[in-house]
């Protein structure tokens, strides 16, 4: 299907009113080659455009957005053990958690509920509750708009790193993501160490993946705006990592300041929402946009926000957070 000049607010999270010149739907890489070959992508910009929860429109969008509606998951191999699955770019990230669940499948539980589409997955390499999918991540199927090839990178050259990947480095603009291959094990490996999660699935029952799932939807729902009743885009800022005599230093500072060891060794991570608490930033409202009152890095739209406005609070955070702190705290949301 093609679209011209449609209005984006039901397509994006923040619920933002803004339209788009096109927005064309594909299910495949021979789809994307039709539209290649049409001409359309080098006469305007062009963009993915999945579920948009990770997405701001700061205006109308002059060019071409192309929207993932190949929805299929496949088995690839099953020795018993581990099961390769493959799941193509429209399939909804939480339906395909469902589905690994309901078949036995361990390796995503932990990011059950995330929403968006599983093309989108690892653009960001999506992670919660001490995981993240590049962990059971074998490879991404890519068309390349520049030269109308495929190509399947395999895991390690996807650069992954916290919330980071090539697709939003230097394969921005250039590939489309077109399926995944994902890793699954049927061996049980219940990963109960982050926050909360340990204590809810013993109270519902002990650590089948059904109930980790169950638990982690359950405490995301009690902890997370619903962007359906309040537009928000999840976090809106990522935790920053900071050399550790940077950490250590603050920590003398503000002793009860959270920190993590970082991925690199010789950082640490630090919490973003934190740091924005202590702004008092939390709960703060400017007229149609604002801070969550439970949650501190996500951003929020009362109703009839323009993109701009949340960029311009972001921007009002980001200052009062590098005076105090001296740390810089960069966007998890991609500006459009
Ligand atoms: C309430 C809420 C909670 C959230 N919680 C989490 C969380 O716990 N952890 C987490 O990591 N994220 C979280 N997010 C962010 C979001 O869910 C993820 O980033 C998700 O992967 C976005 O998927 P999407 O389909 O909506 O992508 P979109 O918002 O449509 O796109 C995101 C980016 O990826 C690009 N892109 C999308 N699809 C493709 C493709 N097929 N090929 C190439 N580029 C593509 C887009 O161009 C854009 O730059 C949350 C968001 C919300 C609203």
């Amino acid at each position: 299907m093609e679209y011209r000049n449609i209005s984006l607010k039901d397509r994006n999270s923040f619920g933002i009113e803004a339209s788009c010149d096109r927005l064309v739907d594909f299910v495949d890489a021979e789809d994307l080659r039709q539209v290649v070959s049409s001409g359309l992508l080098s006469e305007m910009p062009w963009s993915v455009l999945s579920g948009g929860n990770n997405i701001l429109f700061t205006g109308d969008y002059r060019g071409v957005l192309l929207h993932p509606v190949g929805r299929e998951i496949s088995v690839l191999s099953d020795d018993g053990t581990q099961v390769r699955v493959r799941a193509q770019a429209g399939v909804e990230w939480d339906d395909f958690v469902a589905w690994c669940v309901e078949r036995g499948l361990w390796g995503v539980e932990n990011l059950s509920y995330i929403p968006g589409y599983v093309g989108a997955a690892p653009v960001q390499n999506i992670g919660a509750y001490g995981a993240e999918v590049k962990d059971v991540i074998e490879s991404v199927e890519t068309f390349s708009v520049e030269t109308l090839k495929t190509l399947t990178l395999a895991a390690a050259h996807c650069g992954f790193g916290y919330r980071d990947s090539v697709f939003k480095g230097t394969l921005r603009g250039r590939v489309v993501i077109t399926a995944v291959h994902f890793v699954l094990s049927r061996t049980p490996a219940p990963r109960l160490g982050y926050g909360d999660l340990q204590a809810k699935v013993e109270s519902m029952g002990g650590p089948s993946l059904t109930v980790i799932r169950e638990a982690v939807v359950a405490i995301r729902r009690s902890k997370l705006p619903d962007p359906k009743e309040l537009g928000n885009a999840g976090s809106f800022f990522k935790n920053p990592v900071v050399p550790d005599s940077v950490a250590q230093a603050l920590k003398k500072q503000f002793p009860d300041m959270p920190s993590y060891p970082g991925t690199v060794p010789g950082t640490t991570k630090l919490a973003a929402g934190w740091l924005i608490d202590q702004c008092g930033w939390r709960g703060r409202r400017e007229g149609c946009v604002g801070v969550h009152e439970r949650q501190a890095l996500v951003l929020v739209n009362y109703g009839g926000a323009t993109g701009q406005e949340v960029l311009d609070l972001a921007a009002r955070i980001r200052q009062d957070v590098q005076a105090r702190f001296g740390v810089e705290i960069d966007m998890e949301v991609n500006v459009l």
